[in-house]
């Protein structure tokens, strides 16, 4: 029987990165996964195969929508190769997944494919799918099991019309007309994939506002700059059937005053969240628990109720994040090594990859009302900038909240042209307790989307903003 120092169990940006920090660290380490590639969701029906996608849907509206404006004809139509589209999709995806194989190997960590079930705390059954089986001894294990789509109970996914994210990413034709329902983050990133295709898109959100986890003056906003795009939206709106009728699929709901609401389309995308994912693993014999919500239950230090299991990721409380369980895989390795690691869960940012980009981190203005925190605020529109102006991204904003005595950066909310990369920036300044002056103070290139952040913290510091 092979013995390890650590078994992890899945292979997602969790179970990979804890992996790798585990054998950096000089573990003897294993990680068990029952699919054929590694990568876990992110790589394979996630952030890989959705960004990829994003990014060809985008290039393909910018043909059609903007290139005449800057200048550039292109004789004849431009259309759409799905085929081919998905194609690069896998590609990447692939490649990708090869890197983590890569990475494995370089590590020389175990790899075995193969459902993973406890058969007590310290022993792994992994069952192949050609039914051969073995066990392994590990002094310590890290369930990072992930999450699958949820569903509404009365929905039934048929994965051909009614879908998860994980069909949606690999159709066959664009949809006449999308149903999404669910205006969090996948919602709305593959809805916009489809609405730049072509597709009718309609969003129906239970809550009174899409990306109700976020500011509102980023859900705002985006609805703003989306119903533009031409998706249409029904918030406040409670869905209760979903009916299949041949190859139409027919969505009722009722409004916030009560009124039915009645969908047709082609497809209809169900997106209302993911749930953890533990089955097959076996975790009682382990004397590993789950809460109420399905989740493994952990401690701080991320150790669940057996004394030598840890989990992380999807799995566990939090958001469902890859660089969330990244950070957690690298806490869980660090303190088997005897190591005092840090996660900050307040400044892990969100990202909603559609065009333009929202991102976040830190409190939002509704959580500091909430928790009575007196605050100020700076916001500067995107459209003030030079650098938007010359690409032609004039939507968004970014909006800096500040403790109103110290100055302290409390949160910082922006949507717009690469957003998803200038968050970095805000992390950096709240991780090292960076007041809004001292953002207000550094140096920006120019031109950059940049730019915006600095005038945010300006504005925030005395009403300072220079552009506006
Ligand atoms: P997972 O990635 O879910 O990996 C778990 C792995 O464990 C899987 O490979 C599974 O097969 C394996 N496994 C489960 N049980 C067993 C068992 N018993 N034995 C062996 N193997 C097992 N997050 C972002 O941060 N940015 C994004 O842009 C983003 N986009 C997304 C887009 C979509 C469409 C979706 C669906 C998700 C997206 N996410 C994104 C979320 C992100 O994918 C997850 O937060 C992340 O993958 C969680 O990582 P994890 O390691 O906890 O689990």
């Amino acid at each position: 029987m092979s013995k390890y120092d650590v078994a992890v169990i899945g292979s997602g940006p969790g179970g990979y990165v804890a992996a790798i920090r585990c054998a950096q660290l000089g573990m003897k380490t294993a990680i068990i996964e029952k699919y054929s590639t590694l990568g876990g969701t992110c790589l394979n029906v996630g952030c890989i195969p959705s960004k990829a996608l994003l990014d060809s849907s985008h290039h393909y509206h910018d043909a059609v929508a903007h290139f005449e404006e800057h200048g550039i004809e292109i004789p004849g139509e431009v259309k759409v190769n799905l085929e081919q589209m998905m194609k690069r999709k896998s590609s990447v995806v692939s490649q990708t997944c090869d890197g983590v194989k890569f990475l494995m190997d370089k590590n020389k960590i175990d790899v075995i494919h193969g459902v993973g079930s406890f058969e007590d705390k310290t022993h792994i059954k992994i069952e192949a799918s050609e039914g051969e089986s073995e066990t392994i001894e590990a002094k310590n294990t890290i369930i990072a099991t992930g999450s699958k789509p949820s569903n509404l109970p009365f929905i039934e996914l048929d994965k051909e019309r009614v879908i998860t994210s994980t069909e949606a990413l690999k159709l066959k034709e664009i949809p006449k007309h999308m149903i999404v329902i669910g205006g969090g983050v996948i919602g709305l990133e593959l809805g916009q994939v489809y609405r730049r295709l072509g597709a009718e898109v309609t969003v129906v959100e239970f809550m009174d506002r899409i990306i109700p986890i976020m500011d509102s003056a980023l859900s705002k906003e985006l609805t703003k700059v989306l119903k533009k795009q031409g998706v249409k939206f029904h918030v406040s709106t409670k869905v209760k059937s979903v009916e299949r009728n041949g190859d139409e699929v027919i969505v009722k709901a009722d409004d916030k005053k009560d009124k039915e609401v009645e969908l047709k389309g082609d497809y209809c995308l169900v997106s209302v969240g993911r749930r953890p994912f533990t089955d097959g693993l076996n975790a009682e014999a382990a004397g590993v628990e789950l809460d109420d919500r399905g989740r493994v239950k952990v401690n701080d230090h991320l150790k669940t109720t057996a004394d030598n299991i840890y989990a992380i990721g999807d799995v566990v409380r939090g958001v469902m994040l890859a660089h969330k369980a990244e950070e957690e895989g690298t806490f869980v390795a660090e303190t088997l090594a005897g190591q005092k690691p840090h996660v900050d869960y307040n400044l892990i940012p969100g990202v909603v990859y559609t065009w333009p980009e929202v991102a976040s981190v830190g409190k939002t203005e509704e959580q500091l009302k909430e928790e009575g925190v007196k605050y100020k605020e700076g916001k500067f529109p995107m459209r003030a900038l030079g650098r938007s102006r010359a690409s032609g991204d004039l939507d968004g904003l970014v909006k800096i909240l500040a403790d109103e005595k110290t100055d302290e950066v409390l949160g910082v909310h922006m949507i717009g042209a690469r957003t998803a990369d200038l968050i970095a920036e805000a992390v950096t300044a709240m991780e090292f307790r960076a007041s809004a002056e001292d953002i207000s103070r550094m140096s920006h290139a120019h031109p950059t989307f940049a730019e915006a952040v600095k005038e945010a913290a300006l504005a925030a510091t005395d009403n300072r903003a220079l552009h506006v």
